[in-house]
């Protein structure tokens, strides 16, 4: 009697496609990672031309009640029922109050498309595209790479770069993340798959998700109306609404939260392009 590995993990892979729809979320293992980052999804909108698309959320709740959502004001300029419930804690002058209030404070985060060149396709040869979420210290890391004339779109199809990711620590507190690039361009068409033939280039141009709909794969990327995200606020704080209550210490719920070594990014110097003003723009100064 043997065991059906197929189904085993059919099963894992379910359970740890989050997001659902078959798309994979990006977590940089232990150590070195090799990947590429997928280039600007759409050249229309408030994301035109840009491999990345940025977010802020508000974690709310503790333990395995933690659960996260778009915050509406810094995302999308508009009112903001956590936002408006921090400026209520805030304004009692209370340092309990003060502190439950900067839990609330919103979260600085990127998506974007990427491949993991150590695990590039599906068993059936479909490209493996995965959303990789990430903080502003990876976020400054890439936009340096491509703000440096000696590398310029690290995101090109045919003429992007390895992203090498090395990740340190194996807990929350002790992570920290080095980010270079290799040194010489190459096409996504060129790296090897699984079975030694070149990568499909179009296939996986084509299996980018489009990140201005990711709040339909994955609801907590949705844009809630305030009265629905007010409704989820409540429902999963522990947080008393506007009153005085135990605080809990600031959770570290996510390992794209921590610092990141950036000691291998090189110096950034030369005439500022139309993507660097652009990053700049998506970065708010
Ligand atoms: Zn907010």
């Amino acid at each position: 009697m043997g065991i059906d590995l197929n189904k085993i993990k059919q099963i894992f892979d379910d359970a740890n496609s989050k997001a659902g729809a078959g798309i994979w979320r990006f977590t940089p293992k232990a150590g070195d990672n090799s990947l590429r980052l997928m280039p600007p999804w759409t050249d229309e909108g408030d994301w035109a031309n840009l491999p990345m698309r940025r977010i802020f959320v508000h974690w709310v709740g503790s333990g395995q009640n933690a659960d996260k959502r778009l915050c509406l004001k810094k995302t999308f300029g508009e009112p903001c029922p956590v936002c408006d419930e921090a400026a209520k804690l805030r304004g009692t002058g209370s340092p309990a109050d003060a502190a439950l209030a900067s839990s609330l404070r919103p979260q600085e985060k990127y998506i974007s498309n990427v491949v993991d060149l150590n695990d590039p396709v599906y068993d059936d040869g479909r490209p493996k595209m995965q959303l990789w979420e990430y903080g502003p210290m990876i976020y400054n890391g890439l936009a340096t790479y491509i703000m440096d004339a000696e590398y310029g779109d690290i995101s090109d199809p045919d003429e992007g770069f390895t992203i090498k990711l090395t990740r340190k620590g194996t807990n929350m507190s002790d992570t920290r993340y080095d980010i270079r690039c290799g040194r010489a361009p190459m096409a996504i068409g060129d790296y090897p798959g699984p079975d030694g033939k070149k990568l499909d280039q179009a296939a996986f141009l084509s299996a980018m998700t489009d990140l201005d709909k990711i709040g339909e794969i994955d609801d907590r990327f949705a844009k809630l109306p305030y009265d629905a995200m007010q409704q989820w606020y409540l429902g999963t704080t522990d947080i008393a609404p506007t009153m005085s209550a135990p605080v809990a210490a600031p959770m570290i719920t996510d390992a794209g939260d921590l610092p990141d070594s950036m000691d291998d990014i090189p110096a950034f110097s030369g005439a500022e392009s139309d993507i660097e003003s652009k990053l700049r723009a998506a970065a708010g100064n």
